[in-house]
């Protein structure tokens, strides 16, 4: 190595310190800036895949911890999934609920769809009510609120007075202005391909 080349790299380890340190300074201020510790609420929306199983990747988080997880899923619950396979096989102490029969995206009979929904958000509350629940996991739950099968503002009021320790994450695409505001995280998953466009079946495992 020339001595020129030497000292070049010297400079730039030098640089690359001084860097590392100013980064460190943020990134220890930031988390001395975080000190609340109570639950959080947490919207996964947006139009591309990754909501509800982030949602599943965040109940198992919380089982790593022996915390206590509700999950209830606002969908029809014919469909097949994996996460629910498998926590009804290996997760005794999960308690899940699917809305089950009686719903229908292509709505046929909406007085019925309605009952079901608000008989599944009765399970819902129960479940922001219960301070022994670290974790709620509210799946599909802004489709209900797309629809008007449940009333918005009852819906926001519940997950503002929840216990103050617990989290819950509710999923589905839109929400509402309302909903977003009163979460403390959200994140938008954007849909840049999904490979059901491109012809490829769902996948087990993967989409189910
Ligand atoms: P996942 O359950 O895989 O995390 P998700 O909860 O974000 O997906 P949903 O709208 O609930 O999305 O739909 C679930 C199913 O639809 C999954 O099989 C998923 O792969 C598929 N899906 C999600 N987004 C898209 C999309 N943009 N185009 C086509 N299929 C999609
Ligand atoms: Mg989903």
């Amino acid at each position: 190595m020339t001595e020129h080349s030497n000292s070049d790299s010297k400079l730039d380890a030098q640089l690359h310190k001084e860097k590392m340190q100013k980064q460190k300074e943020k990134v220890d201020a930031n988390i001395a800036a975080a000190n609340i510790e109570r639950g959080i609420a947490l919207l996964l929306t947006g139009n591309g895949k990754g909501k509800t199983s982030s949602a599943f990747g965040m109940v198992f988080r919380a089982l790593g911890y022996q915390q206590k997880v509700g999950i209830v899923q606002f969908i029809k619950g014919a469909q097949e999934s994996g996460e629910v396979n498998f926590i009804r096989e290996h997760c005794p102490q999960v308690f899940i609920h699917q809305m089950g029969t009686g719903f229908t995206w292509n709505t046929q009979d909406k007085v019925a769809d309605i009952k079901a929904s608000e008989a599944t958000w009765e399970i819902a509350q129960s479940l922001l009510q219960d301070d022994s629940y670290d974790l709620v996991i509210l799946d599909e739950l802004t489709y209900m609120l797309g629809y008007k099968y449940l009333d918005r503002d009852t819906v926001i009021n519940s997950i503002k007075a929840r216990p103050y320790e617990q989290s819950v994450v509710v999923t589905g695409r839109g929400g509402g202005r309302e909903l977003r505001e009163v979460m403390d995280t959200v994140s938008d998953v954007k849909n840049i391909k999904h490979a059901y466009k491109a012809g490829v079946k769902a996948r087990k495992g993967v989409d189910c």
